[in-house]
């Protein structure tokens, strides 16, 4: 069956580019994507600034009308209150912000964040309106021990508890071992654990969500990578963390299908 969903090619700058850069950055992706529009037409593009950038970030797509997506790299799980340092969902929400990262590794190893608070912000995100792209990933010791998809499946299973049916979401694979290290897993290695999420996106919400979510392998991904991770039938596109903070990479990321 060919699949109808839309890839995603995602760019996590993580804590890099002020707003300063923030700005010069998308000028140019977008002066870059857009010689090219028929040639990557159907991949949607987003990138994840800081928090501090967003502004910046949305007040020139609109105002040049460019066809980016933005969004958060962490939300939340409280809607306000005395939280020090915490962004809510209305916050993301009152800059048009269409996507929320949310559990990524470094969140859960850094910061302590558990299956169970996860869970929480994917629901405050889904509540305002935003989809997550929800992270899940093994290490190499759960690698060892358990395989590669039991702990991302389990990690979504959690994720995704108790929202209804049909809920629009974007599921992350990035064994946590690939990430950042240069060694990415193998398309095969990719496709096999996507292949397991969609499973679990189908139990919990559904045979029409499975067939829509678009789930997105991350992982020391780069161009001369990314065209093997698309040719797989659960691979959706790409959450892209060092390789989309150079604006040439990340373009040749976009048009992987040249
Ligand atoms: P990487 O990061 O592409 O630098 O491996 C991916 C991510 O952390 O989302």
């Amino acid at each position: 069956m060919v699949s109808t969903r839309t890839p995603l090619i995602a760019g996590n700058w993580k804590m890099n580019l002020d707003h300063l850069q923030a700005i010069a950055f998308v000028q140019k992706l977008a002066w870059t994507l857009g010689d090219a529009k028929h040639d990557f037409g159907d991949v949607e593009v987003a990138v994840f600034p800081p928090f501090t950038d967003l502004r910046s970030v949305q007040t020139l797509i609109a105002a040049d009308k460019l066809e980016l997506a933005y969004g958060g790299q962490d939300v939340s799980a409280h809607e306000s209150g005395a939280y020090t340092g915490e962004i809510s969902a209305s916050f993301l929400k009152a800059l048009d912000t269409g996507y929320v990262i949310i559990g990524h590794s470094e969140r859960r190893q850094y910061h302590a964040e558990s299956d169970e608070i996860v869970a929480a912000k994917v629901k405050a995100a889904v509540g305002k309106g935003i989809v997550p792209i929800i992270c899940v990933g093994e290490t190499s010791d759960d690698l060892e021990k358990h395989g590669a998809s039991a702990v991302p499946v389990a990690q979504l299973r959690a994720a995704l508890e108790g929202l209804p049916k049909g809920t629009d979401v974007v599921v992350a694979y990035e064994p946590v071992w690939a990430i950042g290290s240069g060694q990415a897993a193998t398309a095969e290695q990719a496709e096999q654990v996507c292949a397991a999420l969609r499973e679990v996106v189908k139990e919990s919400l559904g045979d029409d969500a499975a067939a829509a979510t678009r789930i997105l392998y991350g992982g020391s991904v780069k161009s001369g990578n990314i065209a093997g991770f698309m040719r797989e039938p659960n691979v959706d596109g790409a959450l892209v963390g060092g390789a989309s903070l150079d604006v040439d990479e990340f373009a040749a990321i976009v048009r992987y299908k040249k």
